[in-house]
């Protein structure tokens, strides 16, 4: 992973997670919406089914007889037809039932509220072979799947249809009823309490999924700036706040790259080695903390010079690199002079003394001849310790650059 990448980590973390937390907030939204959704109908269901069956117990024992002679006679004359639906719905209309059918064992309508029907054969019908074989069924129908009730007054409302077995004193299934209730206010009960259920999650969902968010934001703040610090401590030189030596390499080794991949001999990159001429006898003079706040102080003058165009670094005790991308000889040579020109133009001013400078410095030109960025650094080395030998304060090049102050 790269250092951008690195940085870029905790940021990352937390679009994926806030992606996560609300796409799985939604996931559970729905999952619970709709698996309350089925409790509730399964509860309806069961509700309506025991009332069918009670209704048909009751229905047996008030109307035992007429019920009877109708499974008897599977087709029933006119007469007795009226009289059983008479009957039927003087017993039904106070429960709220919609609509009854009874069928014989043998499948027949023997019974309806819609006498078309009366005498046919509902073979295949697997809720009626439920009843039949003594067990219950209930199927929830909503408006638009209710087909048979258009001959009936309230016929624009879901019902729950229920097939429940009659059965005579010895408990032997002897017929079957189909009950039709409405269920429309249970269905707008149903949907009003999924609705409250839902709403009830998404408030625990939002409260959860923010808290989590506002934990992790802090979180990330938090890494980001102690990845902000180590990153400061990895690359800054800390007595004088410019690139230490691994972070002003690592930026010779990148620009190095750069030159390979494409760059012409004489817009190489170009590397100043700066030695600060007889440091020791500041240190000796003055004390090291004078020392030290020099070499900051050196540091911040030489930056301010600098800034714009290239990078500083502190190679080593009282050494410094700039690093100038794609610069030609001449460019090269006339920022060194300047440098030069630079630090012993006035002295510094250090805790009230008056110390005056100089400095010695090697330069190097990137060439494709060089294997490495190592000797790039190295040649600019070689420079320095040239310019020490004839006398300090004066710049040391390779021939064919022509210094004003090089020897
Ligand atoms: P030359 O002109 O040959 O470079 O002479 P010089 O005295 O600068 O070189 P030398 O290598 O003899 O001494 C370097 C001195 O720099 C010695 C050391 O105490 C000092 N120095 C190196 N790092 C630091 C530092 O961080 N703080 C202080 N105060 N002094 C340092
Ligand atoms: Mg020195
Ligand atoms: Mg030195």
């Amino acid at each position: 992973m790269s250092p951008r990448e690195l940085s870029n980590a905790p940021n990352l973390f937390l679009k994926r997670f806030s992606f996560i937390a609300v796409l799985s907030s939604l996931v559970l939204l729905l999952l619970s919406g709709f698996a309350s959704f089925k409790l509730y109908e399964r509860y309806v269901l069961r509700l309506a089914e025991s009332n069918a069956s009670n209704l048909a117990v009751s229905i047996m024992h008030a109307h035992r007889e007429i019920l009877d002679n109708a499974l008897a006679k599977p087709f029933l004359p006119n007469d007795e037809i009226l009289h059983l639906d008479k009957t039927l719905r003087a017993f039904l209309t106070p429960y709220g039932i919609l609509k009854i059918k009874l069928f014989a064992p043998s499948n027949i309508v023997v019974y309806s509220n819609d006498f078309e029907i009366i005498g046919k054969g509902a073979v295949g019908n697997k809720h009626l072979e439920i009843a039949l074989s003594g067990g219950r069924s209930s199927t929830i129908q909503t408006k638009d799947q209710v087909h048979d009730m258009a001959a009936e007054n309230r016929f624009d409302v879901d019902v729950v249809e229920s097939y429940v077995p009659m059965r005579d004193e010895s408990g032997s299934v002897i017929g079957v009823f189909e009950i039709y209730q409405d269920m429309t206010e249970f269905r707008a009960e149903v949907n009003q309490g999924v609705l409250l259920f839902m709403v009830g999650i998404s408030i625990i969902l939002f409260c959860v999924v923010i808290t989590a968010y506002i934990f992790m934001h802090s979180t990330a703040r938090k890494l980001l700036s102690q990845q902000h610090l180590l990153e400061q401590l990895a690359t800054i030189d800390s007595v004088t706040n410019i690139y230490n030596r691994a972070e002003i390499t690592r930026r010779i080794e990148a620009e190095w790259e750069r030159f390979r991949r494409g760059c012409s001999d004489e817009k190489g990159f170009g590397i100043l080695m700066l030695d600060i001429d007889h440091f020791k006898q500041v240190n000796d003079q003055y004390g090291h903390q004078v020392g030290d706040e020099l070499l900051r102080y050196f540091a911040h003058r030489l930056q301010g010079e600098l800034r714009l165009y290239s990078d500083l670094g502190r190679y080593g005790g009282e050494e410094f690199i700039v690093l100038l991308p794609e610069v030609s000889e001449e460019q090269l040579m006339s920022v060194a002079e300047r440098v030069l020109m630079m630090v012993s133009a006035e002295p510094f001013q250090i805790n009230g003394y008056q110390i005056p400078l100089t400095v010695s410095i090697g330069i190097a030109l990137a060439s494709h001849q060089d294997l490495n960025p190592d000797a790039v650094i190295k040649r600019s080395d070689e420079h320095l310790y040239r310019a020490k030998e004839k006398g300090r304060n004066c710049i040391s090049a390779a021939q064919n650059t022509a210094p004003a102050f090089a020897v």
